[in-house]
């Protein structure tokens, strides 16, 4: 991903016209004066609007929560003629990639890679409301290492690391499926700030200890990545420069009778390291499955590989799948899936299964097949319930 960023994106809030019941709660609560209205629509003005939140919590319906990653905001004019509201406008014509974007661009990039398989991302209904953009290039959180542990084995062709961050005294509240920026103290060629890069915290929201005041995150050296050497050779005790928490839709689930059902490759895993440290640390015993299918190339290659075979089978079903084992046929995450079309069928017709997707983007095509086919041998429409899984917080993705 090396395009160049040729716009400045930003949050825009919006409101339903086809759900809003003309209650006026979100005008009278802006403290601002953003909201207005006419006889047919409310309307956010975004010249006025500071994204405080406050009207969000009184709207009876919802109407209020509306967001759009864009270039050019909607004007108030333009928004009173509505009918309905516009769908979100692709980013890459905007131009923007991964990794050359500026903080302020970072939120639309989570919301882009949270919008795989198409649609508007939603939290799950039980998810902690999360914090976000508390800390940003310009006053970054400083984070001190406490630990750098190499987790695939020595003898594997990949370096992938576990980074401990302590915030020591400082506040860094964030929830497990959320991401941090990094921000490399280095500069390119031209003497320009490197852009930053994201992660998704490995740990879960009291601390990679308890209540320590620390993360972890999964990190894989990149050869040549000049970033990611700087990050996997950080030795304890070394200081860097954190914005974040990033991410509000792709969050585990609170609710303990929720089945979660996670699908990653590689260090797509580290969101799932923390939904399963989550569960086992709030709720044990309950009544909701933890399954996980995890690719890799190898045993070797599998971040956290060791510690996995400890984790109890009735706290997390696991299912790890090798594509480059000698002397085995190649495997993907989706063909295990496959495999185990009549245990995943019931799970896809239970309203409480949230299904999360993380790793390469390429996967998102097959697991997806993968879905369809299961769904389709039990008698359901996959066509039909995905649209209404994600609408109800229970299908996120997260694929760059
Ligand atoms: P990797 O080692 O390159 O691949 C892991 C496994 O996925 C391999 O077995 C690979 O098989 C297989 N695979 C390749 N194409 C596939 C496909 N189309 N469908 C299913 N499986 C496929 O993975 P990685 O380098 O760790 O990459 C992980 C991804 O997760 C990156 O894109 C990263 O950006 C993303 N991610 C990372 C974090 C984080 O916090 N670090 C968070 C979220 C997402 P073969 O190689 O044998 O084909």
């Amino acid at each position: 991903m090396t395009q160049t960023t040729t716009a400045t994106l930003q949050k825009q809030h919006l409101i339903d016209p086809e759900i809003c019941i003309r209650c006026g709660t979100c005008e009278a609560t802006c403290t601002v004066g953003a909201v207005s209205h006419d006889d047919r629509n409310y309307v956010v003005d975004p010249e006025k609007c500071n994204a405080c939140l406050d009207c969000i919590a009184p709207c009876p319906t919802g109407s209020i929560d509306n967001w759009r990653i864009v270039a050019t905001p909607y004007a108030v004019a333009e928004q009173l003629e509505w009918m309905e509201l516009p769908a979100q406008q692709a980013l890459g014509a905007a131009g923007i990639s991964l990794s050359e974007a500026s903080e302020g661009e970072v939120g639309a990039l989570i919301e882009a890679a949270h919008a795989g398989g198409g649609g508007r991302a939603v939290a799950p209904a039980s998810a902690t409301r999360p914090v976000v953009n508390l800390y940003a290039r310009s006053n970054p959180a400083i984070a001190t290492v406490q630990g750098n542990f190499r987790i695939t084995a020595p003898t594997a062709e990949s370096d992938v690391r576990h980074i401990v961050l302590s915030f020591g005294e400082a506040a860094f509240p964030i929830l497990e499926g959320q991401s941090i920026g990094v921000l490399p103290p280095v500069t390119d060629p031209d003497g320009r700030p490197y852009p930053l890069r994201l992660y998704s915290v490995a740990s879960a929201r009291d601390g990679e200890k308890r209540n320590a005041n620390n993360i972890a995150l999964t990190v894989k050296r990149v050869p040549g990545g000049l970033v990611s050497e700087w990050l996997c050779n950080l030795k304890v005790g070394a200081r860097i420069a954190v914005t974040g928490p990033f991410g509000s839709t792709f969050l585990a689930p609170d609710d303990p009778r929720a089945n979660i059902l996670m699908i990653c490759t590689g260090t797509g895993s580290a969101p799932f390291r923390a939904f399963t440290e989550r569960r086992r640390r709030s709720a044990p015993a309950a009544v909701g499955r933890m399954i996980m299918f995890f690719g890799a190339r190898t045993p070797e290659e599998l971040p956290y590989f060791g510690p996995l075979q400890k984790v109890p089978a009735r706290l997390l079903e696991q299912h790890l799948v090798f594509s480059r084992v000698e002397g085995q046929p190649k495997e993907y995450v989706q063909d295990r899936m496959r495999a185990n079309a009549l245990g995943l069928a019931p799970l896809l017709a239970d309203a409480t299964t949230h299904v999360f997707i993380c790793g390469l983007k390429g996967m998102e095509e097959g697991v997806d097949a993968a879905l369809a086919e299961i769904a389709s041998g039990a008698g359901i429409d996959w066509a039909a319930l995905k649209p209404r899984m994600r609408g109800e917080g229970r299908y996120h993705v997260e694929t760059y």
